[in-house]
């Protein structure tokens, strides 16, 4: 048997080795970071499956240690090992793919989405393999591509043509156990959809010498991304509401966030105080729009003949794509009517997905309680609908009940937590990582052992 530090050490040299490898989507390039763990795994002799995808170079790999069949199984991951790309290089105090350990932290894009959780669920595998694990149900690994562009070479893959391996009980991966008041943890049970559209205006090319009364399709397509950004969409406070519960937040708060009108109040106030929790109620009460891409004409000296916005749009539960059409209109209004709204299928990194959402009192709820108690005695979970659409969502389509749930050190600042991912300077804690490992490792021990 190896022992606990051995795997402490083994894991965040493995966490490195993701970071350095530089699966940046586009183009993704994962068989470099599968090709890594799955050698940790040779190393260990447990065998594994790398799925090959019909585009080089993407690939995935997933393994089990079989249950006896006498209870439900469970699936660490689907986890992708692509990360975004860095953006401003100059933002960066460090090499982003050197995986560099300064301040307790292992900095580098990707360790935080969701490079630790990769790592922390690899080694929590390898630890019960080799400790001879004979589980009740299924314990499965997943390992995936392409998740920051839609998951096509990745779970949706695997969806396809692995749907026996995909076919399981409860799963675990990212975006949740982070503390959010003393003793309570967020947890992932659900997430809001996507209905990205592109949003396009036609202008009359004429020479840009003359522009009087000109149609200028430039003109149309920044008058709409204002009007967009403004536009409030109908309000609904469910989710927050079942967060606010949860949290424990005082009588006047609850009261405050009980009706609609209240809420621009309630915006104000938070943001003051806390613009991340304001942007996260923000978000969980309506359909957000964020038009983020902006192209148009095709030289300086001529009218713009035509331009396009490209718009992030995140939609509650039941909100389908008729309805982001007739509010995206409403929200243009007279140039509603002429805007052409489509959904780009040519487009990698577009798509659309339906929101979804777990139930938060599930049978694995209680074992998760008892799989972080060392770190967090008597802690309560709060449920939580993300903003953000995570690889989860394809399970939860299918019946799996699915949660965001790793494990983060107390000294974790919410704040940071919401913007690191996909900012400059994404780095984890050491202590992140060790806490995670435990979680992972006592939650498939519990809950899948005799
Ligand atoms: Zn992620």
């Amino acid at each position: 048997m190896v022992s606990k530090s051995t795997h402490a050490d083994e894991v965040i040299e493995l966490l490195i080795t993701l970071v350095q490898n530089k699966c940046i989507n586009p183009p993704g390039t994962e068989v470099k970071s599968i090709s890594t763990i799955k050698n940790h795994l040779t190393q260990h002799n447990i065998p594994c499956q790398v799925v090959q995808t019909s585009a080089p170079e993407r690939a995935n790999l997933i393994a089990e240690i079989n249950g006896d069949g006498s209870g439900p199984s469970l699936m660490f991951g689907p986890s992708h090992v692509d990360v975004v790309p860095i953006g401003n290089e100059s933002a960066w105090e460090v090499d982003p793919f050197s995986g560099v350990i300064k301040d307790e932290q292992i900095w580098g894009r990707g360790t935080l989405d969701m490079l630790f959780i990769v790592a922390t669920q690899v080694q929590a595998f390898v630890r019960l393999f080799e400790e001879g694990f004979k589980p009740k149900g299924d314990l499965k690994l997943c390992l995936v591509a392409d998740e920051e562009a839609g998951g096509i070479y990745g779970t949706e893959w695997l969806m396809k043509n692995h749907p026996d391996f995909m076919k399981v009980d409860y799963a675990v991966g990212e975006a949740g156990g982070i503390p959010i008041a003393p003793g309570r943890l967020l947890l992932g049970t659900g997430e809001k959809g996507a209905g990205w559209k592109r949003i396009s205006f036609k202008g009359t090319p004429t020479h840009g010498s003359m522009p009087y009364k000109s149609d200028n399709a430039v003109v149309k397509a920044a008058i709409a991304a204002d009007r967009l950004s403004k536009y409030t969409p109908p309000v609904n406070l469910d989710y927050i509401k079942l967060m606010a519960k949860g949290l424990g937040l005082n009588k006047v708060t609850q009261l405050l966030l009980s009706h609609r009108i209240f809420l621009p109040l309630v915006l104000k106030m938070s943001h003051r105080q806390n613009p991340v929790m304001a942007r996260l109620l923000h978000a969980l009460s309506r359909m957000t729009i964020s038009p983020n891409i902006f192209h148009g004409g095709t030289k300086t000296n001529i009218v713009a003949g035509e331009a396009y916005l490209d718009v992030d749009i995140r939609t509650l539960p039941n909100q389908d794509d008729q309805y982001i059409a007739a509010q995206l209109r409403k929200a243009m209004g007279n140039l509603g009517a002429e805007a052409i709204i489509e959904h780009p299928p040519d487009q990698p990194g577009f798509f659309t997905s339906e929101g979804t959402a777990s139930d938060p009192q599930s049978e694995i709820v209680p074992y998760m309680v008892k799989a972080v108690a060392e770190v967090y005695p008597e802690v309560q979970f709060v449920p939580l609908v993300m903003a953000g659409a995570t690889d989860l969502r394809y399970l939860r389509e299918q019946g799996t009940q699915a949660y965001g749930f790793s494990l983060f050190d107390p000294d974790t600042p919410i704040n940071t937590m919401a913007t690191l991912p996909h900012g400059p300077n994404e780095r984890v804690s050491l202590k992140t990582v060790e806490y995670s490992l435990i979680a992972y490792y006592n939650l498939a021990k519990e809950f899948l052992g005799h």
